[in-house]
């Protein structure tokens, strides 16, 4: 039975760094392409990371009912998920994955109850915080911000139905995978 999986989890917990694994060692998770107000990053691609759109396109899928769900993360900039494409995604028999910021997850709850959620947290506070604040380039005041923030951010887990610890990220991943219900040994899927 074919079921969205969406993934979240807090700010630095690693989530970028798994879906990326899950890219490269399981082809067969297809990810949803973001609609998003931000500028492309060098070697981003159109399409392929996400689909970069003025404000007023993004405006349009707005309006149009386009989006699943969107959100402005980190007070910045817009980022949302095109609907139809999950929606052929999930009417064809495949496996999409949603790898998006806590607002958008409630918001696809709403829409779509009956989808996997799964939160990706850190193996303790302390580790959380040294990858927050990681770097130290930061102001106190920001730094402040950003620990509170991961707090609220961490409280969310209990709205999920799994929880998958980032310790190790290959073994995160397969975790995720596996809760897809899809085979989760890797040399088989290369
Ligand atoms: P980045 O700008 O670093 O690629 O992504 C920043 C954050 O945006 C990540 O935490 C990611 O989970 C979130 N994000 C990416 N795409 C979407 C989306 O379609 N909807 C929502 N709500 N968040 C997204």
């Amino acid at each position: 039975m074919t079921r969205l999986t969406v993934l979240a989890g807090p700010t630095a917990v690693g989530k970028g760094t798994v879906s990326a694994y899950i890219r490269e060692h399981f082809p067969q998770v297809w990810f949803s392409v973001s609609a998003t107000t931000r500028p492309p990053r060098p070697g981003e691609v159109d399409g392929v990371h996400y689909h970069f759109l003025s404000d007023a396109e993004f405006d349009e899928l707005i309006a149009s009912g386009s989006l699943l769900e969107y959100a402005v993360v980190h007070g910045r900039h817009r980022y949302g998920t095109p609907r139809a494409a999950v929606e052929a995604e999930i009417a064809r028999g495949g496996s999409p994955l949603l790898e998006i910021d806590l607002q958008g997850a409630r918001q696809v709850r709403e829409a779509m109850p009956e989808a996997l959620f799964v939160f990706l947290a850190p193996p303790s506070w302390e580790e959380l915080v040294r990858r927050l604040v990681g770097r130290g380039t930061e102001t106190q005041e920001e730094r402040e911000r950003r620990l509170a923030s991961a707090k609220i951010e961490l409280a969310a887990e209990s709205e999920f139905d799994r929880t998958v610890v980032n310790t190790e990220v290959g073994a995160a991943a397969g975790e995720i995978v596996g809760l897809m219900g899809l085979n989760t040994d890797e040399m088989e899927n290369l």
